[in-house]
């Protein structure tokens, strides 16, 4: 039997491969703009490190992750998430890593044991960024607008910013409590997952997907009628740096899947995207540091993007499927040596060329040439090489000339990529 890929594990084919650097440059480009670094942790990490950080609770922690036991009976697991790994990272070197405020992104895959369907994966790929060190509503802002830039610039039109606040250990106690009340009066209409949960974290049953929890809790409490002066001041500090940078909406039901987070929670949704419409999601998580025994608390917020879903946002763009500008053909095999030599040395100087290796007639050399997308095939025939000559036939117009062999190597720099 012929071994498969995993379900809800993709190839990045070559047709695709293209668009992924492309997106990851900008990616770079962008955040490198706002300062950030890049940082990249190991696809594997102590177990521990996620039940600590992410939430007992959480639908990534009770149901989602890729853990097993190592030849060292050591409990790792594939990271479901980028942020607890940059965090650890973070505390682990901290002194290298520099003053306050520090600012890193990442790019990389991410696993998580779901259901696989459209735009949910099991492996998917996440572009991240964290600004740690910083409290004020201005960090939390440029997040925003960081996430919203690298959108507007990708000509992301359709996209819809949702803000929220989850407040702090001061006050989210007393909304916990007033949800507790309102959804034990509805225990029956909740799903089984979040009648169970209920008890133990209320907030989680508003982030609940299923259609009979969304319509029992549709007119639960507010979170943002229970936040505490401070709170409220840094929300609404929040708010009035957006206002004249960015359209947003305010969402009292968003909690966010991990939970970790505080004050200030956003997402970036697509309406009519169906259940799979959060393209990029973050938040303030001040007390992450401190949960994963970090010596000092780190003020910190944060975002994560789904390349997948930004990538299916985008469409089908057309992109270069050529495998090469210039394709040698020779007239007899004996020649086959001058056209590798030829191609090295166009290659060498960054120019994308090709030819057969195996001998095959003219005409099937032709073949192969349009195939590989080639704007010029070099002719070298036994005739013309005893007069250091070489026919140079443009592809798009058909015209073929005879050049000296130099003139024609010279010709084809137009073709030199940048690198
Ligand atoms: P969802 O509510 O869709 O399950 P989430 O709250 O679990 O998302 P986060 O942990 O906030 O997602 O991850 C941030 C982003 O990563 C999401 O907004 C989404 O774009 C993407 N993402 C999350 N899980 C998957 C997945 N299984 N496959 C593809 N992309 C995903
Ligand atoms: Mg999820």
């Amino acid at each position: 039997m012929m071994l498969t890929a995993i379900r809800g594990m993709k190839d990045i084919l070559p047709s695709e491969s293209a668009r992924w650097v492309a997106l990851e440059n900008s990616f770079r480009a962008h955040a490198g703009r706002y300062g950030f670094r890049e940082i990249r942790t190991p696809l594997l990490e102590r177990t521990e490190l996620f039940s600590r950080a992410v939430g007992e609770t959480t639908d990534i922690i009770e149901k989602e992750m890729y853990t097993f036991v190592d030849r060292s009976g050591d409990s790792l697991t594939a990271r479901p998430e980028g942020t607890a790994p940059v965090v650890r990272a973070l505390l682990e070197h901290r002194s290298e890593i520099g003053e306050w405020p520090v600012r890193l992104f990442y790019i990389g895959p991410m696993f998580r044991h779901e259901r696989p369907q459209k735009g949910r994966l099991r492996q998917f790929h996440q572009f991240g960024a964290e600004l740690f060190g910083a409290e004020s509503p201005y960090a939390d802002a440029e997040m925003i607008a960081f996430l919203g830039g690298f959108f507007q610039e990708l000509g992301l039109k359709d996209i819809t910013l949702e803000i929220n606040s989850l407040g702090d250990q001061e006050c989210r106690p007393n909304f916990n409590a007033a949800l507790t009340e309102f959804l034990k009066a509805r225990d029956d209409k909740l799903c089984a997952d979040c009648r169970r949960r209920r008890e133990r974290n209320p907030l989680r049953v508003l982030d609940c997907k299923s259609q009979e929890c969304i319509r029992a809790t549709a007119d639960a409490p507010s979170i943002i009628d229970f936040l505490c002066g401070p709170c409220r001041d840094h929300f609404a500090a929040v708010e009035s740096l957006l206002a004249d940078r960015i359209p947003f909406r305010q969402n009292p039901r968003m909690v966010r899947g991990l939970d970790y987070y505080r004050r200030t929670t956003f997402e970036f949704v697509i309406p009519g995207m169906g259940a799979q419409n959060t393209v990029a999601a973050g938040g303030r998580y001040d007390g992450l540091a401190d949960m994963i025994g970090g010596k000092e608390p780190v003020p910190a917020i944060g975002f994560a993007l789904g390349v997948e879903r930004l990538l299916m946002l985008l469409g089908e763009s057309a992109s270069d499927a050529s495998e090469a500008d210039v394709f040698l053909v020779t007239s007899s095999p004996s020649l086959m040596a001058e056209a590798f030599r030829r191609k090295m040395e166009l290659v060498r100087d960054g120019i994308r060329a090709d030819m057969d290796y195996e001998g095959r007639s003219m005409k099937s050399q032709f073949r192969r040439a349009g195939r590989s997308g080639a704007k010029v095939v070099l002719v070298l025939g036994e005739a013309e090489a005893e007069r250091g000559m070489i026919g140079y036939r443009d592809m798009e117009n058909g015209t073929q000339e005879e050049l000296e062999a130099d003139e024609a190597m010279r010709r084809l720099g137009c073709f030199r990529k940048e690198r």
